[in-house]
């Protein structure tokens, strides 16, 4: 089995480290991903300048550009054949609800799929990478738990709980759980005076009841989403051809 690992923490984040280590027990790996941290960079391509491919000492690649840009140069110029599987993360923090639309870690799985090849983005509950280790090998032992039931349709979003490896919970199957709109931005002034702004932290959850990701890693559960991307609101759509007609 070969398997290509993105992330949008960089490709010196202990996350993408832990996981290349845990599947390299059962696969081929190779790992392609940015050369810094692109956290929130969701599906964006960088078209306005030339990328670079680096090997660093441990085999990994990098690239200075996105987590999009690094699975599309991977599938696209470096791999002599296509993997069976693209694998994103572990990400530095959850990836759930509303926050899988800005998610890079996401977004580098996102390409893969619409590649169409079977691709899992894996973030944990917690910043901070406790028990990354643990979370790595029920990464893995996802990977081979699902790997036959995967297809070319397969975008799953899995979410680990920042707990050790004895203390996590079954895998629940779940959905996207909501938030509320984002806190607000933070005004400050950079050294010459000038009026500058950091984007607010994201708002509080406001769907996260039973069923939901967010429901399931609060309970210590590894919380599995299968992913779409076809935005089309299909009743709508059904409502406004009718007004339209
Ligand atoms: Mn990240």
């Amino acid at each position: 089995m070969r398997i290509l690992i993105s992330n949008d923490d960089g490709y010196l984040a202990p996350g993408i480290h832990a996981l290349a280590k845990a599947l390299s027990a059962i696969a081929d790996v190779v790992v392609v991903a940015p050369d810094s941290n692109r956290s929130g960079a969701s599906n964006s391509l960088s078209l306005d300048r030339p990328l670079s491919l680096q090997q660093a000492d441990n085999g990994f690649y990098f690239v200075n550009g996105t987590p999009t840009d690094c699975v599309h140069i991977a599938l696209t110029a470096l791999l002599d054949q296509r993997p069976d599987l693209v694998v994103s993360g572990i990400n530095n923090g959850p990836n759930m609800g509303d926050d899988t639309l800005y998610s890079g870690t996401v977004a580098a799985a996102t390409e893969a799929y619409l590649f169409g090849i079977p691709a899992i983005a894996f973030s944990q509950g917690d910043h901070g990478w406790a028990h990354i280790e643990d979370s790595a090998r029920i990464a893995r032992e996802f990977v081979e738990r699902r790997m036959h039931s995967l297809s070319a349709a397969s975008l799953l979003n899995v979410n680990i709980p920042s707990l050790p490896y004895a203390q996590v919970k079954p895998i629940q199957a779940t959905r996207l759980g909501r938030r509320h709109q984002s806190e607000g931005v933070i005004r400050s002034q950079d050294p010459r005076g000038r009026e500058i702004f950091w984007i607010g932290p994201p708002g509080p959850t406001r769907d996260a009841g039973p069923g939901t990701d967010f429901h399931a890693v609060a309970q210590g559960h590894v919380s599995v989403t299968p992913l779409q991307v076809d935005l089309t609101h299909t009743q709508q759509l059904d409502q406004l051809a009718r007004e339209l007609a």
